[in-house]
């Protein structure tokens, strides 16, 4: 190919609704010095084809993706790293040489999220996507996984995938609260939260955490989603996913240019646009 690649960024979704990647990935561009553009791009699933032809025929030089693309794009891909493979999804698509290769920093941005994995079980909340980056970096550290979803098969499934020791049990099942009082850490990877309303583990069960739990929800709207509520008035130490967020987002700035992101530049730009 001749001529330079436009240094167009982006975030392949369909629909996108209100995103805070533009802000984060463009001020992470400025406070890096690097010249680019980083767009929303909405695509629905019977234009990908084309979209990814796009890609390629631009050598575009970072992409994000997401629902419902994560699964999808995987043929349009020359590889997977590791993460990407273990969760068997993508959000992030970069070059090494003339191949485009999907990551899921999902982990990464998890990972760094957590720091150090609390000592003793954790409880995971639900079996999809994000759930399985999750369990990917639990796994690197002993202890017991339990995890907890609506569906029981999924739970056991996804035990089963990853050879996680712990148990599986249904969402608000009469075994949950055994599993619960015996938890360091709580992970919320359902999207039960998101409006503000609904908690996946009811006033009762919270009440049964022991007193040190640590718990993480994945959801960052609202800034206190109803579990993070319950947990605080109960005194626990209780974190919303926005750490999560900046931090996955952070990874892929890495992928894309070779450099260490500006994350407090990033954290700062997605607050803002949380509003
Ligand atoms: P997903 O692949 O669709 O998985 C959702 C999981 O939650 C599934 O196990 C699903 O069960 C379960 N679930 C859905 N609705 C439920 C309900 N009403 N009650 C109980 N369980 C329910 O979604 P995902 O990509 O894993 O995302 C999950 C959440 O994590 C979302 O809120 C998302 O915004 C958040 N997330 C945050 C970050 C971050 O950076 N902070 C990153 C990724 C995801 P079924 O299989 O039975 O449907």
């Amino acid at each position: 190919m001749t001529g330079q690649a436009p240094a167009l960024y982006g975030l392949l979704g369909y629909p996108l609704g209100h995103t805070l990647s533009p802000a984060m990935h463009q001020a992470a561009l400025a406070a890096a010095g690097l010249p680019g553009t980083y767009l929303a791009l909405p695509v629905p699933s019977e234009r990908l084809a084309g979209a990814m032809a796009g890609v390629r025929a631009w050598r575009l030089p970072g992409l994000n993706v997401t629902i419902p693309h994560k699964q999808a794009v995987l043929p349009y891909l020359d590889g997977l790293t590791p993460e990407a493979a273990a969760v068997g999804a993508v959000n992030t698509l970069f070059w090494d040489g003339d191949r485009l290769l999907g990551d899921n920093t999902d982990v990464a941005g998890f990972a760094s999220a957590l720091g150090e994995r609390p000592a003793g079980p954790a409880v995971l909340l639900g079996a999809g996507g994000a759930a399985r980056a999750v369990l990917r970096v639990l796994m690197r550290e002993p202890g017991p996984v339990h995890v907890l979803a609506r569906r029981v098969e999924a739970a056991r499934a996804l035990r089963a995938e990853f050879g996680a020791e712990g148990a599986s049990a249904a969402l608000g099942s009469p075994e949950a609260p055994a599993l619960l009082g015996t938890a360091a850490l709580v992970v919320n990877a359902t999207p039960v939260g998101l409006d503000g309303a609904a908690s996946p583990l009811s006033a009762g069960e919270v009440a049964a955490l022991p007193a040190g739990v640590r718990v993480m929800d994945l959801i960052y709207n609202p800034d206190e989603t109803p579990l993070m509520g319950l947990a605080r008035a109960r005194g626990l130490l209780a974190e919303n996913g926005l750490e999560m967020l900046v931090q996955q987002g952070a990874a892929a700035f890495s992928r894309w240019t070779g450099q260490a992101a500006p994350v407090s530049e990033m954290r700062r730009a997605a607050r803002e646009a949380l509003g």
